[in-house]
């Protein structure tokens, strides 16, 4: 399997297509998912080409690691959440659907369930998501 540049992510990243950016370093991007699971549903992706976890390197892996527990405490905060799920799928029959590594991060309360796949979410709830996100980032 190989990279396919024109993957939606690749496009996010050159800025191709808007997104709701929420923070990035040199080496990883995190913006909100268009079909939020639970409020402040967020993506965090490298900066670098790889389809998943299968293809990756150390360096990406660990990148995208450290991103992903900095952004995990940040939602804690930002929504009082109770608990936090972090998801990666790989490869179709692994349930990915988009083939530029990313790492699902949703906050989570006692007895809320996530909501159902697919469902696009309203723009500007998503928007006032990721600024209280980027608020508990200290950004
Ligand atoms: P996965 O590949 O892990 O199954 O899921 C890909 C995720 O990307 C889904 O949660 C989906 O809602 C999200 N997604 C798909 N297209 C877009 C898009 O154009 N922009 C954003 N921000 N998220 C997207």
């Amino acid at each position: 399997m190989t990279y396919d540049d024109d993957n939606i992510f690749a496009k996010i990243l050159r800025e191709e297509i808007p997104s709701s950016r929420v923070y990035e370093d040199d080496d990883t991007l995190v913006f909100m998912d268009i079909m939020p699971r639970a409020d402040g549903h967020c993506l965090v992706i490298p900066k670098t080409p790889c389809r998943n976890i299968l293809d990756a390197s150390e360096a990406q892996l660990a990148a995208v690691m450290r991103t992903a527990q900095k952004v995990a405490r940040a939602v804690m905060v930002a929504f009082d959440a109770t608990g936090v799920t972090v998801q990666q799928f790989n490869e179709a029959d692994g349930g990915q659907e988009v083939f530029h590594l990313h790492f699902h991060i949703l906050p989570r309360h006692a007895d809320v369930s996530l909501r159902p796949p697919g469902k696009t979410g309203d723009m500007a709830a998503i928007q006032a998501h990721a600024d209280r996100i980027r608020g508990a980032l200290g950004g």
